[in-house]
């Protein structure tokens, strides 16, 4: 691996063959990533089609001080194989309700703003999650109409009647529930039938080709329009381009994300004084 450089990816890029002992190094300097205080969330926004803030995002973000910032895409999976990941998972779920807590106490959120929290499958499945959740609602004193949780397809592969009961708890409090990179999963379509969920988000990989690819747009459109009959909430993530946003707003698609309208940012640079979200 290649150390030093500006860029966030310089030391583990997602495609490098990691060796067990840089896994080790990883896992090791993760578990310690919390309390050595090298944690920290950003904050991508969700837009509606007339560009009205109505969520966010929160992404984790690892700033360690010699491999330099790792990618999420590198760590989550380490996280996930090594079971940091349920306490990693607390502490976002932590920091982002806490978040939300003190934007909302300073009247910055919009009406109906929701800040959405990613969910592990290794996570989601632990025996306490939603006992958990509850306790750090109430610490932080948040209603829980302020959060929506993204979870993936996969998990509800294992154990599905257990995904079905947490998603009912959660939604009898008030939480939304999103499926995240939908149409990329593995498992059926029928669960959406049997299960509660609130949104779909469908999948960057097939933003990306929308303007250049007809089948990319077909899928799109298909999905959208199942989304539609069955009454749940589509997002697009990823949009990049002019095109793609005019493309995807003359669709049933309610909210966008993407960098053409908004990059995670720190909470600090979020909102500014007497002005909306930052749009990049
Ligand atoms: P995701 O949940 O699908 O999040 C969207 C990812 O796409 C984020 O990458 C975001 O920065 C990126 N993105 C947003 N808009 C654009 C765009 O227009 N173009 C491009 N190329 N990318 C865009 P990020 O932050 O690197 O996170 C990667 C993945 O890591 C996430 O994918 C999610 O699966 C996972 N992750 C991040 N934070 C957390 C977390 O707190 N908990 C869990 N369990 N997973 C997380
Ligand atoms: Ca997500
Ligand atoms: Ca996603
Ligand atoms: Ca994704």
């Amino acid at each position: 691996a290649k150390l030093g450089g500006r860029s966030r990816f310089a030391f583990f890029e997602p495609h490098m063959h990691k060796s067990l002992t840089e896994r080790m190094v990883l896992e090791e300097e993760l578990a310690a990533a919390a309390g050595n205080n090298q944690l920290h969330l950003h904050y991508q926004p969700k837009f509606d089609g007339q560009k009205k803030l109505r969520g966010a995002e929160a992404l984790l973000r690892w700033h360690h001080p010699t491999l330099g910032s790792v990618s999420p895409e590198i760590f989550i999976p380490v996280a996930e194989d090594s079971g940091i990941i349920e306490e990693l998972g607390r502490w976002v779920l932590w920091e982002a309700v806490g978040q939300c807590k003190s934007w909302q106490r300073m009247g910055m959120l919009p009406e109906g703003f929701r800040l959405a929290v990613n969910v592990s499958p290794e996570q989601f499945r632990g025996e306490f999650f939603t006992d958990e959740l509850q306790t750090i609602l109430l610490s932080h004193d948040l209603d829980p109409k302020y959060l929506i949780i993204e979870i993936t397809e996969s998990s509800l592969l294992e154990d599905f009647q257990d995904a079905r009961s947490k998603i009912q708890i959660m939604k009898g409090w008030g939480i939304k529930v999103s499926i995240d990179d939908f149409g990329t999963g593995y498992s059926s379509l029928a669960y959406l039938n049997e299960l509660d969920v609130d949104e779909l988000k469908i999948d960057r990989s097939f933003i990306r080709s929308i303007e250049s690819n007809e089948d990319s747009r077909t899928i799109v459109d298909a999905l959208l329009s199942l989304a539609k009959h069955l009454n749940i909430q589509t997002v697009a993530e990823g949009v990049e381009t002019q095109g793609q946003w005019e493309y995807l707003t003359n669709t049933p698609c309610a909210l966008f994300q993407g960098y053409f309208l908004g990059k995670p940012a720190p909470a600090e640079r979020w909102f500014i004084p007497g002005e909306d979200v930052a749009l990049n």
